[in-house]
Protein backbone atom coordinates (compact mmCIF):
# COMPACT_ATOMS: atom_id res chain seq x y z
CA UNK A 1 0.00 0.00 0.00
CA UNK A 2 1.31 3.47 -0.85
CA UNK A 3 0.37 6.54 1.11
CA UNK A 4 0.49 10.41 0.72
CA UNK A 5 3.73 11.93 1.02
CA UNK A 6 2.91 14.25 3.93
CA UNK A 7 2.21 10.39 6.06
CA UNK A 8 6.04 9.99 5.28
CA UNK A 9 6.60 13.16 7.12
CA UNK A 10 3.69 13.94 9.38
CA UNK A 11 1.23 11.87 11.88
CA UNK A 12 -0.64 14.32 13.23
CA UNK A 13 -3.94 15.59 11.33
CA UNK A 14 -5.58 18.53 13.07
CA UNK A 15 -9.68 18.40 12.86
CA UNK A 16 -10.74 21.81 12.59
CA UNK A 17 -14.09 21.76 14.26
CA UNK A 18 -15.02 21.98 17.93
CA UNK A 19 -18.41 20.57 17.13
CA UNK A 20 -18.38 17.63 19.44
CA UNK A 21 -20.88 15.64 17.32
CA UNK A 22 -18.37 15.87 14.36
CA UNK A 23 -15.63 15.03 16.43
CA UNK A 24 -17.20 11.88 17.37
CA UNK A 25 -17.43 10.90 14.05
CA UNK A 26 -14.28 11.27 12.59
CA UNK A 27 -13.15 9.71 15.55
CA UNK A 28 -15.02 6.50 14.80
CA UNK A 29 -14.23 6.54 11.17
CA UNK A 30 -10.42 6.94 11.92
CA UNK A 31 -10.52 4.35 14.58
CA UNK A 32 -11.47 1.81 12.21
CA UNK A 33 -8.78 2.63 9.90
CA UNK A 34 -4.94 1.13 10.33
CA UNK A 35 -3.28 4.64 9.48
CA UNK A 36 -0.35 5.99 11.72
CA UNK A 37 -2.83 9.18 11.82
CA UNK A 38 -3.77 10.69 15.38
CA UNK A 39 -6.23 12.80 14.89
CA UNK A 40 -6.44 16.35 17.01
CA UNK A 41 -9.56 18.25 17.33
CA UNK A 42 -8.52 22.35 17.30
CA UNK A 43 -10.11 22.76 21.02
CA UNK A 44 -7.46 20.63 22.72
CA UNK A 45 -4.66 23.17 21.21
CA UNK A 46 -6.80 25.59 22.34
CA UNK A 47 -7.53 27.18 18.69
CA UNK A 48 -10.49 28.84 18.68
CA UNK A 49 -13.35 28.61 15.93
CA UNK A 50 -12.40 30.44 12.25
CA UNK A 51 -14.74 33.61 11.29
CA UNK A 52 -16.58 31.68 8.71
CA UNK A 53 -17.36 34.46 6.07
CA UNK A 54 -16.96 31.92 2.95
CA UNK A 55 -20.29 31.96 0.57
CA UNK A 56 -19.54 28.72 -0.09
CA UNK A 57 -19.12 25.28 1.39
CA UNK A 58 -15.85 25.14 0.05
CA UNK A 59 -14.69 28.61 0.38
CA UNK A 60 -15.62 27.89 4.22
CA UNK A 61 -14.19 24.46 4.68
CA UNK A 62 -10.26 25.95 3.06
CA UNK A 63 -10.57 28.70 5.30
CA UNK A 64 -11.26 26.69 8.79
CA UNK A 65 -8.64 24.44 7.53
CA UNK A 66 -5.91 27.24 7.17
CA UNK A 67 -7.03 29.05 10.48
CA UNK A 68 -6.04 25.60 12.41
CA UNK A 69 -3.04 24.90 10.07
CA UNK A 70 -1.83 27.99 10.89
CA UNK A 71 -2.29 28.30 15.03
CA UNK A 72 -1.04 24.53 15.18
CA UNK A 73 2.21 24.64 12.20
CA UNK A 74 0.34 20.76 11.47
CA UNK A 75 -1.64 19.57 8.58
CA UNK A 76 -5.33 20.15 9.04
CA UNK A 77 -8.76 19.44 7.52
CA UNK A 78 -11.75 20.87 8.43
CA UNK A 79 -15.50 20.08 7.53
CA UNK A 80 -18.03 22.50 6.65
CA UNK A 81 -21.40 20.65 6.06
CA UNK A 82 -25.11 21.61 6.36
CA UNK A 83 -28.55 21.06 4.87
CA UNK A 84 -29.70 22.52 1.48
CA UNK A 85 -33.30 22.39 1.15
CA UNK A 86 -34.49 23.34 -2.61
CA UNK A 87 -37.66 24.50 -1.91
CA UNK A 88 -36.56 27.10 0.40
CA UNK A 89 -33.13 28.32 -2.07
CA UNK A 90 -31.06 25.84 -0.64
CA UNK A 91 -31.67 27.09 2.93
CA UNK A 92 -29.95 26.57 5.59
CA UNK A 93 -27.31 25.85 3.45
CA UNK A 94 -23.64 27.29 5.09
CA UNK A 95 -25.99 29.21 7.90
CA UNK A 96 -27.00 25.77 8.81
CA UNK A 97 -25.21 26.02 12.64
CA UNK A 98 -26.68 29.24 13.01
CA UNK A 99 -30.13 29.29 10.98
CA UNK A 100 -32.29 30.40 13.95
CA UNK A 101 -29.44 33.04 15.23
CA UNK A 102 -27.38 31.30 17.80
CA UNK A 103 -24.28 29.05 16.78
CA UNK A 104 -25.31 25.23 17.51
CA UNK A 105 -28.81 25.88 18.78
CA UNK A 106 -30.03 22.67 17.40
CA UNK A 107 -33.37 22.57 18.82
CA UNK A 108 -34.18 26.18 18.08
CA UNK A 109 -33.00 25.38 14.34
CA UNK A 110 -34.74 22.29 13.78
CA UNK A 111 -38.02 24.68 14.68
CA UNK A 112 -36.97 27.06 12.82
CA UNK A 113 -37.09 24.58 9.43
CA UNK A 114 -40.22 22.64 10.27
CA UNK A 115 -41.93 26.71 10.85
CA UNK A 116 -40.19 28.09 7.85
CA UNK A 117 -41.36 24.68 5.50
CA UNK A 118 -44.84 24.56 6.85
CA UNK A 119 -47.02 27.31 3.99
CA UNK A 120 -45.01 24.90 1.56
CA UNK A 121 -46.49 22.05 2.44
CA UNK A 122 -49.48 20.76 0.99
CA UNK A 123 -51.26 17.42 1.60
CA UNK A 124 -49.02 14.74 0.79
CA UNK A 125 -46.07 17.03 -0.38
CA UNK A 126 -43.12 15.78 0.35
CA UNK A 127 -40.13 18.56 0.90
CA UNK A 128 -36.53 16.93 -0.48
CA UNK A 129 -33.67 18.06 1.41
CA UNK A 130 -29.48 17.24 1.02
CA UNK A 131 -27.22 17.24 3.49
CA UNK A 132 -23.73 18.20 2.47
CA UNK A 133 -20.34 17.71 3.43
CA UNK A 134 -16.88 19.24 1.98
CA UNK A 135 -13.72 18.33 3.65
CA UNK A 136 -10.74 20.74 2.82
CA UNK A 137 -7.25 19.21 3.54
CA UNK A 138 -4.03 21.92 3.03
CA UNK A 139 -0.59 20.76 4.39
CA UNK A 140 -0.03 23.60 5.38
CA UNK A 141 -1.83 27.35 6.19
CA UNK A 142 -0.13 28.29 2.72
CA UNK A 143 -1.33 25.26 0.58
CA UNK A 144 -1.77 26.21 -2.85
CA UNK A 145 -3.68 23.10 -3.89
CA UNK A 146 -6.37 22.57 -0.51
CA UNK A 147 -7.71 18.54 -1.50
CA UNK A 148 -11.02 19.02 -1.90
CA UNK A 149 -13.83 16.13 -1.04
CA UNK A 150 -17.11 16.40 -1.26
CA UNK A 151 -20.45 14.03 -0.26
CA UNK A 152 -23.97 14.56 -0.76
CA UNK A 153 -26.80 12.51 1.04
CA UNK A 154 -30.41 12.70 0.08
CA UNK A 155 -33.68 12.71 2.13
CA UNK A 156 -36.78 14.20 3.04
CA UNK A 157 -38.02 16.79 5.88
CA UNK A 158 -40.31 15.62 8.66
CA UNK A 159 -42.73 17.92 10.50
CA UNK A 160 -41.83 16.67 13.65
CA UNK A 161 -38.70 15.40 15.01
CA UNK A 162 -38.09 11.23 15.34
CA UNK A 163 -34.93 9.51 16.91
CA UNK A 164 -32.40 10.32 19.58
CA UNK A 165 -29.11 9.83 17.97
CA UNK A 166 -27.04 12.47 15.88
CA UNK A 167 -26.89 16.15 16.22
CA UNK A 168 -27.85 19.17 14.25
CA UNK A 169 -30.75 18.33 11.82
CA UNK A 170 -30.53 14.57 11.98
CA UNK A 171 -34.29 14.01 13.56
CA UNK A 172 -36.13 15.53 10.74
CA UNK A 173 -34.06 13.68 8.29
CA UNK A 174 -35.96 11.27 6.50
CA UNK A 175 -34.62 7.93 5.13
CA UNK A 176 -37.42 6.67 2.34
CA UNK A 177 -35.47 3.90 1.65
CA UNK A 178 -34.99 3.04 5.29
CA UNK A 179 -37.76 3.86 6.87
CA UNK A 180 -35.67 6.08 9.26
CA UNK A 181 -34.81 9.62 10.43
CA UNK A 182 -30.39 9.98 10.55
CA UNK A 183 -31.18 10.37 14.25
CA UNK A 184 -32.38 6.89 14.12
CA UNK A 185 -29.21 5.25 12.90
CA UNK A 186 -26.36 4.16 14.96
CA UNK A 187 -22.98 5.69 14.62
CA UNK A 188 -21.74 3.40 12.11
CA UNK A 189 -24.83 3.04 10.10
CA UNK A 190 -24.50 6.40 9.30
CA UNK A 191 -21.64 6.88 8.53
CA UNK A 192 -21.14 4.66 5.92
CA UNK A 193 -23.81 6.09 4.05
CA UNK A 194 -23.59 10.14 4.93
CA UNK A 195 -22.60 13.20 3.36
CA UNK A 196 -19.78 13.08 5.98
CA UNK A 197 -19.06 9.28 5.39
CA UNK A 198 -18.99 9.86 1.53
CA UNK A 199 -16.54 12.56 1.78
CA UNK A 200 -14.24 10.78 4.25
CA UNK A 201 -14.39 7.66 2.23
CA UNK A 202 -13.03 10.15 -0.68
CA UNK A 203 -10.05 11.44 1.90
CA UNK A 204 -9.33 7.80 3.22
CA UNK A 205 -8.94 6.55 -0.77
CA UNK A 206 -6.63 9.66 -1.42
CA UNK A 207 -4.08 9.04 1.34
CA UNK A 208 -3.70 5.36 0.38
CA UNK A 209 -3.62 5.32 -3.24
CA UNK A 210 -1.84 9.15 -3.72
P1 LIG B 1 -20.57 23.86 10.35
O1 LIG B 1 -20.00 23.50 11.68
O2 LIG B 1 -20.49 25.29 10.00
O3 LIG B 1 -20.08 22.95 9.26
O4 LIG B 1 -22.15 23.62 10.51
C1 LIG B 1 -22.69 22.39 10.32
C2 LIG B 1 -24.16 22.42 10.73
O5 LIG B 1 -24.92 21.74 9.74
C3 LIG B 1 -24.37 21.64 12.04
O6 LIG B 1 -24.34 22.48 13.17
C4 LIG B 1 -25.76 21.05 11.81
O7 LIG B 1 -26.76 22.00 12.12
C5 LIG B 1 -25.79 20.80 10.31
N1 LIG B 1 -25.26 19.44 10.00
C6 LIG B 1 -24.11 19.12 9.35
N2 LIG B 1 -23.94 17.79 9.29
C7 LIG B 1 -25.00 17.26 9.93
C8 LIG B 1 -25.37 15.91 10.22
O8 LIG B 1 -24.68 14.93 9.92
N3 LIG B 1 -26.53 15.78 10.89
C9 LIG B 1 -27.31 16.81 11.25
N4 LIG B 1 -27.01 18.08 11.04
C10 LIG B 1 -25.85 18.32 10.37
Amino acid sequence: MTQSTWLEKHTDLVLASNNKGKISEFNHIFETLNLPIQVIPQGHLQIEDAVEDGLSFIENAILKARHAAKHSGKPAIADDSGLCVPALGGAPGIYSARYAGEHGNDSANNHKLIQALQPLRQKHTIITGMFVCVLAFVEHAEDPLPKIFQGVWQGEILTEARGEHGFGYDPLFWLPELGKTSAELEKAEKNKISHRGQAMQAFIQSLITN
